[in-house]
């Protein structure tokens, strides 16, 4: 019944249902012991009383529990409200602590047990506060169960000892507690900075270092991520291989480093004609381009076949073909040589990228600065 009320896919709300559980449980626990007591006359109270803190403890867990299930407890920095929790069993260990009589251990231990869940979330303030408040509370308590005539009887120095031992274990619960806080969340924050990181190489090792653009090791994940979606969806894809013409003469003129540039130049060009494409058809899929080889680019159009690449190419070649590249060495005129293939269904992504291969190659002898579509 209970696992019901927890929500499978609220992992955070799970976690906080899960630990009122726990604080639940750790109430019952004390119940055999008690009986025991009860039986023994060991407690300053009979069922009627055990009933009134079985009753007690049940209710504020049970508000607890609707509370934060419910969501009201969102509003708050801490929507476990474990302050107000350990308070509340703090305060009902108080009064459990007024009545007892030997068997005062017990009372003992239900402090214990509550200043325990400080450790979700308590900081050093808190747990000293709750501390300084319940020394307090007991201290109180002591003057007013005082009894003169006591004075001096092993029954009242063993009230004193426990007194100093409750003191001592909840001030060493409260530096240690507040303590195990800050290394878990300082584990917290060094995961997520992990995270990042993670995030952050994964970006790296699938980008080209020159042009920013995907690297092939990406373009070919891409590819096969297509291939699955055409085999499953029956969908089209098409690719591109995109060569830049002469690009030797490049080099030989202005040197390698202008060349460089040319590269960048052109892969911004074929960057943003597909953005541009994208935004076109939107609600599709996004293209993917990247440098394949040296001076070889690699488009991959999802939903397109060989016609509609064909054209989407077409117009990126007249768009390079009418403006040059800038570089440092000044305008330079680029065009490239494109080779459009559309995947077939059942081939291997090797074999299409070698019929575009070849289409690029015939668009290279019928004289470059051309696209050709595959067979
Ligand atoms: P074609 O029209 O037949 O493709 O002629 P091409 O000169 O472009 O062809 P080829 O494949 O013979 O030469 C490609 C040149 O691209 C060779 C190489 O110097 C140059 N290249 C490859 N990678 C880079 C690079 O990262 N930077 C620079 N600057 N040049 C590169
Ligand atoms: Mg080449
Ligand atoms: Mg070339």
């Amino acid at each position: 019944m209970v696992r019901s009320l927890i929500p499978k896919d609220d992992r955070q709300l799970a976690t906080r249902l899960k630990r009122q559980v726990m604080g639940l449980v750790s109430y019952l626990m004390f119940m055999a012991p008690l009986v025991y007591s009860v039986e023994n006359g060991w407690v300053g109270f009979g069922y009627v009383g055990l009933a009134w803190f079985l009753g007690v403890a049940v209710t504020i867990n049970v508000l607890f529990f609707v509370a934060i299930r419910g969501g009201f407890s969102r509003r708050f920095a801490d929507p476990s409200m474990v302050v107000l929790q350990v308070g509340l069993a703090a305060l009902l260990a108080l009064v459990m602590a007024y009545y007892a009589k030997e068997a005062t251990v017990i009372t003992t231990a239900l402090f214990f047990t509550a200043f325990f869940f400080g450790i979700f979330s308590f900081t050093r303030v808190q747990y000293l506060a709750l501390t300084a408040a319940v020394v307090l509370g007991y201290a109180l308590m002591l003057v007013i169960k005082y009894d003169p005539s006591q004075r001096g009887s092993d029954a009242f120095r063993l009230e004193l000892l426990y007194f100093v031992v409750l003191v001592m274990v909840l001030l060493w619960l409260s530096i240690l507690g507040s303590y195990v806080v800050q290394l878990r969340a300082s584990l917290a924050r060094r995961s997520a900075d992990l995270a990042t990181a993670l995030a952050r190489l994964k970006e790296l090792a699938s980008r080209d270092e020159l042009t920013g653009l995907y690297n092939r090791r990406h373009l070919m994940d891409t590819l096969e991520q297509q291939q699955d979606r055409a085999v499953r969806y029956d969908e089209p894809f098409a690719l591109c291989i995109l060569d830049i013409d002469h690009f030797k003469r490049v080099n030989d003129s202005y040197g390698h480093g202008v060349g460089d540039e040319a590269l960048r130049a052109v892969g911004e060009c074929v960057r943003s004609h597909l953005r541009r494409m994208d935004v076109i058809g939107r609600g599709k899929s996004q293209s993917t381009c990247g440098r394949y080889g040296g001076e070889e680019f690699l488009l991959v159009l999802p939903h397109a076949d060989g016609a509609d690449a064909w054209v989407s190419i077409e117009r990126l070649r007249t768009a390079m073909h009418d403006s040059p590249a800038l570089t440092s060495a000044g305008p330079l005129s680029i065009t490239f040589s494109a080779g459009v293939a559309q995947y077939r269904h059942g081939e291997s992504i090797a074999d299409m990228l070698r019929r575009a291969d070849a289409a690029m190659y015939r668009a290279k002898s019928e004289g470059r600065d051309r696209v050709e579509l595959a067979e």
